[in-house]
């Protein structure tokens, strides 16, 4: 990646002017991923000195801004201890700490990567994010959302909900990425399935949930036809990392563990 000007933004609405001055202007989080690529940047806006670098926990919720690193995230004490911690644990099995004292939310978010262990134990816990001017929606919205409209994501908030989750990456060496990765969640009684890097973004299994939050008690005869819905519901595909066949047969399992896990 090229980078012409480097704009270190003192407000939030300097970095957005910024951002809509010319198509190649973007807002640069740790940098790791764009310096991936071989793009010319006109400006790149700098957002270390706008204030979005706390995490804030309220009586309901945990605010993570946009500019705090994924590390800081992964040590936050009152997240490790909610969801059974797997919000951390899905931090904590990207790369080394090196990288993870770089990256930001924002990037790890904005970015919709579909190998993310951020995003899909966030979307099987209850997270919305905040834009600069398209406002506060849920995660699931925002990943759905196809728009040219270049925006500035503020904060992801995180409801302290009582919840037990489960999440698993499955990866083939140490620091590799996903081959698929599984989160389910027990929300009170109501379960969460979401399932990514098929190697497509993560996704709820909503008729695979639909099934399994009707029925009368989990049993193991419903916790494998929830896991054969959820498989049959969902796409999967190949790449370089994994066949399609053997992703579903990975999904499949660690469906039914987090299944028995969060029910158990
Ligand atoms: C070698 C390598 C291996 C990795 N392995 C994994 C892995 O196994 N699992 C995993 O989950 N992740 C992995 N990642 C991804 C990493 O965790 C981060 O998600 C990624 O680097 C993006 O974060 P960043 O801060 O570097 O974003 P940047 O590269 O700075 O930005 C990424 C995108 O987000 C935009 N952006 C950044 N902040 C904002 C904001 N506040 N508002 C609007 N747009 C914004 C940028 O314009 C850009 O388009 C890996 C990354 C690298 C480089």
């Amino acid at each position: 990646m090229e980078i012409v000007n480097y704009f270190k933004a003192k407000t939030v609405e300097e970095a957005y002017k910024k951002l809509q001055e010319d198509p190649s202007n973007l807002i640069i989080g740790g940098g790791a991923w764009l310096r991936l690529s071989s793009k010319t940047v006109n400006t790149a806006i700098d957002l270390e000195y706008v204030g979005l670098n706390q995490i804030k926990e309220t009586e309901n919720s945990i605010e993570i801004d946009a500019y705090v690193t994924l590390r800081e995230v992964e040590k936050n004490e009152a997240l490790s201890n909610l969801f059974s911690g797997i919000v951390n644990k899905g931090i904590s099995g990207i790369m080394g700490v090196a990288l993870r004292n770089l990256v930001t939310v924002g990037g790890s978010v904005v970015g919709k990567y579909s190998f993310s262990d951020f995003i899909t134990p966030l979307l099987a816990v209850n997270t919305e994010v905040v834009l600069y001017k398209a406002g506060r929606m849920s995660l699931e919205d925002f990943l759905k959302l196809r728009t040219k409209e270049k925006d500035i994501l503020l904060k992801i908030i995180i409801q302290k909900e009582e919840v037990l989750g489960y999440y698993y990456k499955m990866k083939k060496t140490g620091l590799d990425f996903a081959v698929v990765n599984v989160g389910v969640t027990n929300t009170l009684g109501h379960l969460k399935i979401v399932v990514g890097a098929r190697p497509s973004l993560a996704a709820f299994a909503v008729k695979a949930m639909d099934y399994v939050n009707n029925q009368e008690t989990v049993t193991d005869e419903v916790i494998e036809e929830t896991a054969n819905i959820a498989i049959n519901e969902l796409k999967f595909s190949t790449n370089s990392k994994a066949s399609k066949e053997y992703r579903i047969e990975l999904a499949k399992v660690y469906i039914r563990r987090g299944l028995k896990e969060v029910t158990k």
